[in-house]
């Protein structure tokens, strides 16, 4: 079966009883044994829910993996795989990683023995160098937000399997280009996270995360740390993702349709003076990108002359909404040096790349004739 037509399955008939075609809304924090010492397989929200168990298995099967679990948000899933991790425990991160991804580690998990090394992994070499005799995982974002670099995924697998000292998970954040576009753990990555209120959801109306592991071990210990944390995705956020999930291919498709023609007309225009986008002929690791993905997604990041241009542009876009986050069906813009990226110290912003002149476009659906205009009058003096 097509990955489509896989996702439009998501969810699909999950209450036999009755045959609906939406996965009910299992609003109910516990469940009636049947008697003593027998289960309907719920017995409590935390533990397990029918609609977040849609969600769930909708998610290990797009991702191709043994099982999915849903939580709260993206950091959310996110703290739950960091603590499959032990005091002692050193990870490498991709260096231009999401800004909540970095504050975490730095400012929270280093409480608790955690130790980190943030390398550019779209280079190998770089990767290679940074292993330490404790080194557990390699968390990878690719392509990075914002500059779109990407990491070789199978590479990366390879670098953590040839370790003989001890097993290194590769876990990938999968959050910008979703399953429709690539399926990490096919790649040799023993982890996938999501946030959910990106693409997966798509609407900007729900705060969710996801993680999906093979290793049927490792899946248990992950299930363990849900429980145990508690930190889960209630029934009626479960619904909007699985509501929303059903278009991804869609919305994906167009989206990285209107991006191409976007980052072509902004490398054409006189006050841009860079343009990030994987689908570009020179994009740095385009050709990578082509053999472990089906397309290269809908967000890009580009560099105005001016730094007084991105304030500008801001204030005067219409169509294009001024606000954080990605994925969904409206065309946002960010700024990325003072929002997604401010917990990132500015000298290390500033040699990354993320400067005082680059704005990130994550890419709707509206048609993208209105969103070229939209843009060319706000970068006009
Ligand atoms: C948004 C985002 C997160 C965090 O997810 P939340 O749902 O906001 O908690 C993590 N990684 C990436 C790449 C993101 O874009």
């Amino acid at each position: 079966m097509k990955i489509s037509t896989k996702i439009v399955q998501s969810g699909l008939v999950t209450d036999k009883t009755t045959g609906a075609i939406s996965t009910p809304i299992y609003q109910t924090a516990t469940f009636r044994h049947p008697e003593l010492g027998c289960s309907t397989g719920y017995d409590y929200s935390r533990s397990r829910n029918p609609t977040r168990k849609a969600v769930e298995e909708a998610i290990a099967t797009l991702e191709e993996g043994h099982a999915g679990f849903a939580f709260a948000s993206g950091l959310a899933a996110i703290t739950a795989i960091l603590m499959l991790y032990r005091p002692g425990d050193h990870l490498i991160i991709t260096e231009d990683c999401y800004g909540g991804t970095y504050r975490i580690l730095e400012q929270l998990f280093t409480q608790f023995g955690l130790s980190a090394t943030f390398v550019d992994t779209s280079d190998t070499h770089q990767v290679r160098q940074a292993l330490q005799p404790s080194t557990k995982a390699i968390l990878l974002e690719t392509p990075t937000n914002p500059l779109m670099k990407i990491a070789d995924i199978r590479a990366i697998t390879s670098i953590a399997c040839a370790n003989n000292a001890q097993p290194i998970h590769v876990i990938v954040d999968n959050t910008f280009l979703s399953p429709y576009l690539q399926r990490p753990l096919t790649l040799g990555a023993d982890i996938v996270i999501h946030s959910g209120s990106k693409y997966l959801s798509g609407h900007n109306d729900v705060i969710c995360g996801l993680a999906v592991a093979c290793d049927p071990a490792l899946c248990e210990k992950i299930g363990f740390i849900q429980n145990a944390t508690g930190a889960i995705l209630g029934p009626q956020d479960s619904w909007l993702l699985l509501r929303g999930l059903k278009t991804l291919a869609l919305r994906l498709r167009q989206q990285e349709e209107n991006a191409l023609a976007i980052a072509k007309w902004l490398t054409a225009h006189p006050n841009v003076t860079k343009v990030y986008y994987p689908g570009l002929a020179d994009h740095p690791g385009r050709e990578i990108q082509e053999s472990q993905a089906a397309g290269y997604g809908g967000m890009l990041s580009f560099v105005v002359d001016h730094p007084r241009l991105p304030a500008q542009v801001l204030r005067k876009v219409k169509i294009l909404q001024f606000a954080e986050s990605l994925g969904g069906v409206e065309s946002l813009i960010t700024f990325p040096a003072v929002q997604t990226h401010a917990d990132i110290p500015a000298d290390t912003r500033e040699r990354l790349g993320i400067s005082d002149c680059l704005l990130r476009l994550s890419v709707g659906i509206e048609d993208v004739d209105d969103i070229i205009a939209d843009l060319a009058q706000a970068l006009e003096e």
